[in-house]
């Protein structure tokens, strides 16, 4: 892309609204406007992150076995009163009316829906297990939507459902989700804590919620410093393993790391003093065990192996993606911008012409920009008639994680730079070298 193409509108102002850095930096870089409180349009470098993240998340669920499909953001009340949901729901939930009076409302989320596809379509043990999911737009109407895409009102999140004939098997699941999420985090470039959490209305032990560490988190958070160093890495894993998958979450889940929600000062106590921690945390993601209450409360019932009819085990499990640009720049920044993990940059690569016009740097950057391209990389190519100060500025707001720089002095030399965003370390290499290491760090994503 060529920036005097692009639609990149940077606010040169710090905007007042503003009160957290990923909020400022997202409105400062041109990535969302705000279209009403909580509610946001994502401009062209925001919705270039929103799909790469919504593309890694779709990736490892499909890696997990998990299947893809697409529920409608407005719903019909009928399914919610069954459920019992309906009423309990409060005022977070925006109910509709349409032109016949019908009550309807905009999903905070998808239990009474999938549960009801599943019921009409799915009546044998034979075809279980089964685990759905969507990328999908909710609404919530937070009292105080605030902190930009990290409370809003609408927000893009993933929510999958299983679907099992056993506790045991619907377990599983809920192991191959810890799993994925840990693998879709990490490849985001965020370290997402797994912390047990509150079962809510629903009850049970079986619920963790996923966290980032940064200051500006709204959750309290306690935990034993030994869960900071684990990784997932790049192991591969075996998702219809039970024991393999068990195994991940007993590594990740067995010392002490709980939101204030469910924190036992006297569990905490257990934990090495010189280990214990608290600190602040953003929830990124959930998952759930619930078992059959939504099962036996709409009649989702297969028959078993003896010809009975039984509710089925079913779980959730959440992952907030428009809220994960948010939690990425709070963990990944500095004053003067973002600073964009390699898996979720917007662009691979900025190219700065320190002097457009000019023969020989107009060439180079050219030839620059369509060798990056023919890698299949996606260069952002800074062509504007700008002074040199104006075009780094922007390169290290909007924070891609490499630049090269192009100037005549330079190229008398046979050289370009190559800047890395993250230490601002500078190298002078030929175009080709710094083309081959930029393609080597990426192929290694
Ligand atoms: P919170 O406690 O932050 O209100 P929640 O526990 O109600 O979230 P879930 O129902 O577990 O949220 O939804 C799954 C994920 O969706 C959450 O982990 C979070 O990352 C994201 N999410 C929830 N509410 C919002 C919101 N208002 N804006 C953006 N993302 C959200
Ligand atoms: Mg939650």
């Amino acid at each position: 892309m060529r920036l005097s193409r692009y639609f990149l509108p940077v606010l040169k102002e710090e905007p007042a609204e503003a009160k957290i850095v990923s909020h400022r930096y997202m409105l400062r870089a041109g990535m969302i406007k705000q279209a009403a409180a909580g509610i946001y349009s994502w401009l062209p470098l925001g919705f270039k992150v929103l799909k790469k993240i919504e593309n890694i998340v779709h990736e490892e669920q499909v890696r997990a076995g998990h299947i893809p499909m697409l529920m409608p953001t407005l719903q019909s009340a009928d399914l919610w009163r069954e459920s019992g949901r309906y009423d309990d729901y409060g005022q977070e939930m925006l109910r509709i009316s349409d032109r016949h009076g019908r009550d309807m409302l905009y999903g905070p989320t998808n239990e009474e829906l999938i549960t009801d596809i599943f019921r009409s379509h799915v009546n044998s043990y034979k075809d279980l297990p089964l685990t759905l999911y969507h990328i999908q737009w909710k609404f919530r109407d937070e009292v105080r939507p605030r902190f930009g895409v990290m409370r809003g009102r609408e927000f893009l999140m993933k929510d999958g459902y299983n679907f099992d004939l056993t506790k045991e098997d619907a377990l599983h699941a809920y192991n191959r989700h810890l799993v994925s999420y840990l693998r879709s985090y990490e490849r985001m470039g965020l370290q997402a804590i797994p912390m047990r959490a509150d079962g809510g209305p629903i009850g049970g032990d079986y619920t963790h919620e996923f966290l980032v560490l940064a200051e500006t988190g709204e959750s309290e958070v306690f935990y034993d410093s030994e869960v900071t160093d684990l990784t997932f890495g790049d192991r591969e894993i075996d998702y219809d393993s039970v024991e393999a998958c068990q195994g991940v979450l007993e590594e990740f889940t067995s010392r002490y790391a709980r939101t204030d929600e469910t924190h036992d000062e006297a569990l905490f106590a257990d934990v090495p003093a010189d280990r214990q921690r608290s600190a602040r945390g953003i929830e990124v993601g959930q998952i759930f065990y619930f078992g059959t209450k939504y099962s036996e409360a709409m009649g989702a019932t297969v028959v078993d192996s003896n010809q009975k009819q039984v509710p089925v085990h079913m779980g959730s499990h959440g992952i907030g993606v428009s809220r994960l640009l948010g939690a990425i720049i709070e963990a990944n920044h500095d004053d003067k911008g973002i600073i964009w993990p390699e898996g979720v940059t917007p662009f691979h690569v900025g190219i700065v012409n320190l002097k457009q016009g000019d023969d020989e740097a107009d060439a180079a950057c050219e030839a620059l920009y369509q060798s990056i391209t023919a890698l299949g990389l996606e260069p952002l190519y800074d062509d504007r008639k700008e002074r040199a100060g104006g075009k780094f500025a922007t390169m290290d707001l909007i924070g891609l994680p490499w630049r090269i720089t192009v100037g005549p002095r330079g190229l008398k030399n046979g050289v370009v730079e190559l800047t890395n965003r993250r230490t601002g370390v500078s190298e002078e290499m030929a175009p080709e070298a710094a083309i081959e290491k930029v393609a080597g760090i990426y192929a290694k994503i």
